[in-house]
């Protein structure tokens, strides 16, 4: 696999980023998933795989995250892994449209709310070919929801 430059993150916000992509969380597999979810970008060589599994009440109860390609999706994967828990689906892709709309318009003052972690990855913002690979895992999350939902 090509190595690629990696970007340069200074200040919380990088340390953060570096934090996430030293040491990801929820990385260890389910057995019992009822989402599953992967997206590929063959171009860079970024992957990223979620599974999650819900609980009566059709909230998040478990969450699988792995990735493989440059820090950025690395650490994306893993800060969006650590805001599933507790949440419905439909909150889940409330999460994730603010979060498509904070990396690509910048924050706006409603909307930062819940975004977590996340809200580091607005440094990356500074290097706009590298956006889509802190997007690629909530890719991956809207697919895998997606295909649950055409299937129950
Ligand atoms: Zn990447």
């Amino acid at each position: 696999m090509p190595q690629q430059p990696d970007v340069s993150l200074d200040g919380l916000y990088g340390d953060l980023v570096m934090d996430h992509y030293r040491n990801p969380r929820n990385r260890t597999p389910l057995d019992d998933a009822d989402v599953e979810a992967e997206e590929f970008n063959p171009f860079c060589g970024d992957r990223a795989t979620f599974q999650l599994s819900l609980d009566d009440d059709g909230m998040v109860a478990g969450v699988s995250a792995r990735s493989e390609g440059c820090s950025i999706i690395q650490a994306a994967t893993s800060m969006l892994s650590s805001l599933l828990p507790g949440k419905s689906l439909g909150e889940v892709e409330e999460l994730g449209t603010s979060y498509r709309e904070s990396m690509r318009n910048g924050l706006k003052d409603d909307g930062v709310d819940g975004l977590g972690d996340l809200l580091a990855l607005q440094v990356v913002r500074q290097y706009p070919v590298r956006i889509k690979c802190a997007l690629l895992p909530l890719v991956a999350l809207e697919e895998g929801i997606k295909a649950y939902r055409s299937k129950s």
